[in-house]
């Protein structure tokens, strides 16, 4: 009778074993068959990559049937003029690296669609076509368009908008993979020691005239808008990297930032320098400049894994109180995110921290709009920091996403376009909304 029992137990036991042995016998062979699938993938890209020709003629193909659907950036609504958040890409020319790899040019940007034709392989092997992968934003800036036209429809507005005081906020980002053109866009010194024609079309060189030219027109905006009579204006110039922030106008200085009783965001120690002409001005971002790519060659590309923040404040000559206030930001790569699998423990760390920030950003900007009710800004720096520009309700805000042209960019150019379209919203669905 006993025996019978224990051996009744036992069955039960052998059965509920052989169950999870099943289990994890599916587990086992469903992961296989995933990493099998990836290696699939792997080998299909991998095949298609450099510079085939059939891709190549593929996507010229789709070029020629879609030409004609380009806007041109004057047209139509888009922009800040009405909206708070504008959301454009902009894609750079593929450079002679890429050429040098035979990486071919894979997005088409129509304005105001951008495009992503992903190289594909049906099974046989042999059979190749395009999936195209569209996003409709407020621009869509292709590799031709200067940056004073992408000034024009993005930071000019915002300048006009600070300039009318009020306690006015308005952020600029770039956003993209590292190499995407961040840096180049939001007008870093390269190209002020480069070629005079960049230099002219330097979009913080613009943005620095428009800011004395809108300062000393104070018949623009009355009494109540900046001008140099009653405000002054100031710059402040710092980087987030690994939690860290430093004073770039200030020999790296390590600042705090803090929430006080009254939910003001205050960064402890940020030096304002004040700037009385465009000149002055230029200075002081390129000392900024330096100080943040001096610092990135020693310690092995920083900039790729921080945050640069430039801070034009203006206030009131009487009080001092904050009349506008324009942030400039140039993030770090998208692409560090989600590399947590790779490097050392600090590496791993940095890029969660990076996820994290990029991930509360999408979030607070989407709050400005509306479009979400949680303002997550206490989960990263980088969002505290410019907590202002997305709760106060005089706040505007541009994001540029920057495109990398080729085709083994592919993923990641994806990745920034879905992070750019989940602030606005406006997919186009991937047969270009037909
Ligand atoms: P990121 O800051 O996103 O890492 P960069 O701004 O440093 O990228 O750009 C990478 C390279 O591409 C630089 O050599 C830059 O001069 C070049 N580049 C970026 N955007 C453009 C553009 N729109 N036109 C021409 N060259 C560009
Ligand atoms: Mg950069």
């Amino acid at each position: 009778m006993v025996r019978k029992s224990i051996s009744a137990t036992d069955q039960t036991r052998l059965r509920i074993e052989k169950m999870e042995a099943d289990r994890e016998e599916r587990r086992r062979r469903q992961e296989a068959m995933r990493i099998e699938r990836a290696a699939e993938e792997k080998r299909n890209v991998a095949q298609v990559n450099p510079g085939d020709v059939d891709f190549i003629g593929l996507v010229r193909q789709w070029r020629e049937e879609h030409s004609g659907l380009a806007r041109s950036h004057t047209e139509g609504s888009g922009g800040l003029s009405e909206d708070k958040i504008c959301v454009c890409v902009r894609k750079r020319p593929l450079n002679e690296k890429e050429r040098k790899k035979r990486d071919h040019d894979a997005v088409t940007c129509l304005h105001p669609t951008a495009t992503v034709h992903s190289a594909k392989l049906r099974v046989d092997g042999i059979s190749k076509y395009l999936d195209h992968h569209s996003f409709r934003f407020d621009h869509a800036f292709d590799e031709e368009t200067t940056t004073e036209e992408v000034y024009r429809c993005t930071a000019k507005p915002l300048v006009d908008w600070v300039c009318g005081g009020r306690g006015a906020r308005a952020t600029v980002f770039a956003y993209g993979q590292t190499g995407s053109g961040k840096t180049y866009t939001m007008g870093r010194i390269q190209q002020m020691v480069a070629a005079d024609n960049a230099l002219s079309a330097h979009p913080i060189f613009t943005c620095a005239d428009d800011i004395f030219e809108t300062l000393s027109d104070n018949t623009l905006f009355g009494d109540e808008g900046c001008s140099l009579e009653n405000a002054t204006c100031s710059i402040a110039i710092f980087e987030i990297y690994g939690g860290r922030i430093q004073d770039l106008l200030n020999n790296r200085n390590r600042l705090k930032v803090l929430e006080d009783g009254k939910g003001e965001v205050i960064i402890s120690g940020l030096e304002e320098f004040e700037a009385t002409n465009p000149k002055q001005f230029l200075a002081m971002i390129e000392k900024g400049h330096t100080n943040r790519t001096t610092h990135a060659t020693e310690a092995n590309d920083v900039s790729s894994r921080s945050h640069a923040i430039c801070q034009i404040l203006f206030r009131d000559k009487n009080n001092g109180k904050l009349k506008g206030k324009l942030s400039l930001v140039d993030l770090a790569g998208s692409e560090r995110g989600n590399d947590t699998k790779s490097h050392n423990r600090q590496r791993r760390t940095e890029s969660a921290e990076i996820n994290t920030s990029l991930l509360a950003l999408k979030e607070c900007i989407r709050a400005i709009d509306g479009k979400s009710q949680h303002v997550p800004y206490r989960q990263s720096k980088l969002t505290l920091i410019l907590k202002d520009c997305f709760v106060s309700r005089n706040a505007k805000t541009a994001m540029i996403a920057t495109l990398s042209p080729g085709s083994s960019s592919s993923d990641h150019t994806l990745n920034t376009l879905r992070y750019a379209d989940r602030i606005k919203e406006n997919v186009v669905g991937d047969d270009f909304g037909k």
